[in-house]
């Protein structure tokens, strides 16, 4: 969800602007001792207060065969006009379908909780929403987005915040239960084996840290709900971690949030940086054990805005072993705003993140029924081959497309899966 920020507008540049984009580095010169070791120790100490992300030996191995074997589910005669385009399309259609396509960030639970908005049933576009149901996901060939459960910043850090989220978590379930052609995803082999089973599958993720009011107990109770990752911030920053779009209060993560980062890692539930300050992403990088990802954010080399991250932040994320999944939100991908972007601009957001972090550290997050404007040929999910498309026609190799289409989604919950399960001492 990023209509909020849509309605602050610019207003968020003077945080931006006050948020320095790399952290300071701190070096000793182990030479000069002991004459300068005073000085050493008390360089160590200050850089303890602003810690780098801890480089890891990160060998990203796409060990998952992300493939569902999904037959090509575009209708007529829209199929015979593209093969008609452009030979290339019969490639692009071939591979998309049969290939496991993720989104990090759907805001759709928000409108079946509150507009009583049918799932099952094929939704005409309208600005902001009706993005996504199930009838246009098996069109577009979206095989397993995750359901952003939003909670909206003016609940504060109250209990009705974890209400909201509970609610909205019991209505997705809800639905999607109530129906033939999708189930419910908890974990990395759900996905697998629900998406080759010829169904879509429906991932939960947190948006909104401040619905945990600071305690484990309740992330628990949700991460028991479904929950599989927790975006640390919405637009406002909590009583335990920054946002990238308010005031600066603790630079960064204080010890909850560390804590919570912890028991996240602990629970195999994914650490989400979307939404958080630079501070705080390079904090919960320091902190976390498992990948993390950013579920729907782009590239602040391309667009300035602090929603973005920056190249040195890209950078991070691939040693983290993390992956960004590029929001289409028009605001984020182009300069110049809502009315101007295009589905290249997507695709450049995309190809940049590639170059900077490398192939296995990018995927989609779209963004859909969370954002007011959307770019020009991507007006809801049935145009996602439209991205397969586009990169094949810029060069990338039908496995390249299929990671970032979901293959490295899919390896970082396995991965934070796996790094939970030892965590609690179960392998
Ligand atoms: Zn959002």
């Amino acid at each position: 969800m990023d209509s909020s920020v849509t309605a602050q507008g610019t207003s968020a540049a003077p945080y931006f602007a006050a948020i320095p984009s790399t952290l300071p580095v701190c070096r000793v010169n182990v030479l000069r001792l002991p004459l300068f070791a005073a000085l050493a120790l008390l360089g160590l100490a200050m850089c303890s207060s602003a810690p780098e992300p801890a480089p890891r030996a990160f060998v990203a191995t796409d060990t998952l065969d992300s493939r569902d074997g999904g037959t090509i589910r575009l209708g007529e005669p829209a199929k015979s006009r593209l093969l008609a385009e452009d030979p290339l399309w019969e490639r692009a259609l071939t591979l998309h379908y049969d290939a496991i396509v993720t989104d990090g960030h759907i805001d759709t639970p928000s409108l079946m909780l509150d507009d009583a908005y049918a799932f099952g049933t094929r939704h005409t576009p309208r600005s902001g929403s009706h993005h996504v149901d199930l009838p246009k996901m098996i069109e577009g060939g979206l095989d397993a987005p995750f359901f952003s459960i939003y909670v909206s910043r003016t609940y504060g850090e109250a209990p009705a915040a974890t209400d909201r989220a509970l609610a909205m978590i019991a209505e997705a379930k809800r639905q999607v239960e109530a129906l033939d052609g999708i189930e419910m995803a908890y974990s990395t082999d759900d996905v697998l084996r629900i998406t080759r089973s010829g169904k879509k599958a429906a991932l939960m993720g947190l948006e909104g840290g401040h619905a945990l009011r600071g305690s484990k107990d309740v992330l628990r109770l949700l991460a028991d709900g479904g929950i599989r990752y927790v975006t640390l911030t919405h637009t406002n920053t909590n009583s335990w971690a920054d946002a990238a779009t308010d005031t600066v209060r603790w630079n960064g993560l204080n010890d909850t949030g560390r804590d919570l980062i912890r028991e996240m890692n602990r629970l195999g539930v994914l650490v989400d940086l979307s939404h958080v300050s630079d501070s705080t992403f390079y904090d919960a990088l320091a902190v976390s054990e498992a990948p993390v990802i950013l579920s729907h954010s782009s590239v602040r080399a391309l667009t300035d805005h602090p929603r973005n991250i920056t190249d040195a932040m890209l950078r991070a994320l691939a040693d983290n072993g993390g992956v960004i999944m590029i929001n289409f939100f028009s605001r984020y991908i182009a300069q110049d705003g809502s009315t101007s972007a295009t589905l290249d601009d997507i695709i450049d957001h995309i190809d940049h993140a590639v170059q900077i972090a490398g192939v296995d550290y990018v995927g989609l997050g779209s963004d859909f029924d969370g954002v007011p404007f959307l770019p020009r040929g991507m007006g809801d999910a049935t145009r996602l081959p439209h991205i397969t498309y586009g990169l094949l026609k810029r060069g990338y190799s039908d496995d390249d497309v299929r990671k970032i289409l979901g293959g490295n989604t899919l390896r970082v919950l396995a991965e934070a899966e796996r790094i939970g399960a030892k965590l609690r001492g179960e392998r």
